[in-house]
């Protein structure tokens, strides 16, 4: 029996199981597909918003200003990426000068710090690139990126290392609520997925993004629905990383926040997202309609963008709720919904797992503070951003890293093989891929993935043919088609 377990292994589920790992009591997370980071902490535009949007008195504008405080440090501690970038709502009218002050008093009274509406030219001071049509901006200083997707991993490799347990590829099929003692006051859950595969604990907690509306309908509670929102992005090569480094926004409308321009951590420009309602909460396509709507709202932004230095494009779907805010609830004795978990939420995670850590306490259900509990993470090691001699010591100890496997990122066998080998491991190319870079950059992995394949095939014992691009049914090989000197 576990004491806890986390329906879904996005940053949501991530950050949960970090805090909760800081408490005795076996805690595992339940993933559908075969890594972490897959759905929307995957796809999305890394931003940690000051908390100027949310309605006031909302769960999103409570939990995202007090996320954005505490992101700083919770990057520090789980060795993630995150740049204080400040963002810009610009404006090209009277009338969305308007909504830029009703955005500033908004802000105001969400408790967000240091923003001002700025005029046109001192936009354009601050971000050279910006439109001469930019009548004005609200500006706010606390405004952040990270990279979202190492965040996820990290937290919940943090939480592994404290003792959590990640089980993959176990899709949450049946929730079943068993009593315990015959008075009926001792519940506990018997979780079953479709593969057959079942466990039973103390505890629910349900993170699992589009999908939490189906979940939490195993609890009970008030009804509630997603929809999912279909948001496509251009991502831009990092040679032209010099059109923007705050992140830009276009004054909001009821369809949310607009596309936006940002630098992200990584040094990529990227520009989107498109915001489309959808049916199908598994369909991550990228539109040629989609893309051109993308790049013709980017072209208010900016006279000129680099489209030529466009290296991917993808697709993230938000879980979009009909309640209009997060749904953060226990409807019934040891489930904990978070549900809905749309923007801000990967700004607000730290805060949503400090929100739920306090529901735990507060009913009991959290055992004591292990005394071994190590709150930091130390990251791969970043070969490419060491001095001359930290390399050459590095390889002097390890030779794997003065083998480069990914050219345009420059990432070294040392560092997939750490990636392959520590909680939560990479499983796959993609895993690899989202943990060191590795086929990030311009050529998208069109050199080095034979060779990420081969590193996967060896160290996880299991024939080239086997090695998958993300997760089953992925294999990017059928047969050899050379056998090393037989006929
Ligand atoms: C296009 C887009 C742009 C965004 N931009 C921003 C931004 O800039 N800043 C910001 O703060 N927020 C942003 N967001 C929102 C943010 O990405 C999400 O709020 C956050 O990632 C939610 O994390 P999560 O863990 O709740 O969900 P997810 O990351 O979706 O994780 C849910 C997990 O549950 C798993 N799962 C689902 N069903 C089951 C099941 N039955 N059994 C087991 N596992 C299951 C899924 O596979 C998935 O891994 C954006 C979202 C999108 C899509």
């Amino acid at each position: 029996m576990y004491k806890i377990a986390i329906i879904g292994g996005g940053v949501v589920g991530g950050m949960i199981a970090r805090a909760m790992s800081k408490y005795e009591g076996k805690l595992v997370i339940l993933e559908k597909e075969s890594d972490v980071a897959m759905g929307q902490s995957k796809a999305n535009s890394g931003i940690v918003h000051a908390g100027y949007d949310p309605e006031p008195g909302s769960l999103k504008a409570r939990l995202n200003v007090r996320g954005s405080q505490m992101m700083e440090e919770v990057c520090r501690q789980l060795d993630v990426k995150y740049r204080r970038n400040g963002t810009l709502v610009v404006g090209f009218d009277d009338r969305d000068m308007k909504t830029l002050e009703e955005l500033l008093e908004r802000g105001r009274r969400n408790g967000v710090e240091g923003l001002e509406i700025i005029d046109g030219d001192t936009a354009r001071k601050m971000e050279k690139n910006l439109s001469r049509k930019i009548t004005g901006a609200l500006y706010a200083p606390t405004g952040a990126v990270v990279c979202p997707y190492e965040l996820t991993v990290h937290s919940i490799g943090n939480a592994m290392d404290n003792g959590a347990e990640l089980l993959t590829d176990f899709e949450v099929t049946s929730i079943v609520t068993r009593e315990a003692d015959e008075r009926g006051e001792d519940l506990f859950y018997e979780i079953s997925a479709r593969d057959g595969r079942k466990i039973q604990a103390e505890v629910v907690i349900n993170c699992a993004g589009v999908h939490s509306d189906e979940v939490a309908k195993f609890a009970g509670g008030r009804p509630f629905s997603i929809n999912p929102r279909r948001g496509q992005y251009l991502l831009l090569d990092k040679e032209a990383g010099g059109l923007v480094d705050a992140t830009i926004f276009r004054t909001p409308t009821v369809m949310g926040k607009g596309v936006l321009a940002v630098r992200t951590v990584d040094g990529n420009i990227l520009l989107g997202p498109t915001s489309e309602d959808i049916d199908d909460k598994e369909d991550k396509s990228v539109t040629a309609e989609g893309l051109a709507s993308v790049i013709a709202k980017e072209a208010e932004f900016f006279d000129s963008i680099p489209l030529d230095k466009v290296i991917t494009q993808f697709t993230g779907l938000r879980a979009h709720g009909d309640t209009g805010d997060f749904v953060i609830e226990s409807p019934q004795k040891g489930f904990i919904n978070c549900a809905a978990i749309e923007s801000p939420g990967l700004s607000a995670s730290p805060a949503i797992a400090e929100m739920v850590e306090k529901i735990l306490l507060e009913a009991g259900a959290a055992g004591k503070i292990k005394a071994d509990y190590q709150p930091e993470v130390k990251g791969i090691v970043r070969f490419k951003n060491m001095t001359t001699e930290e390399k050459n010591d590095l390889i002097a100890k390890n030779p794997s890293y003065g083998r480069v496997v990914c050219r345009c990122e420059e990432i070294t066998e040392g560092e997939i093989l750490d990636a392959i080998h520590r909680n939560p491991p990479a499983r796959d190319i993609d895993g690899v891929k989202r943990r060191t870079r590795a086929g990030m950059g311009r050529c998208q992995g069109g050199f080095c993935m034979p060779s990420v394949a081969e590193l996967l095939s060896e160290e996880l014992k299991i024939p080239f043919e086997k090695v998958t691009k993300s997760g089953k049914g992925s294999e990017i090989t059928f047969e050899r088609t050379k056998t090393g000197g037989e006929k």
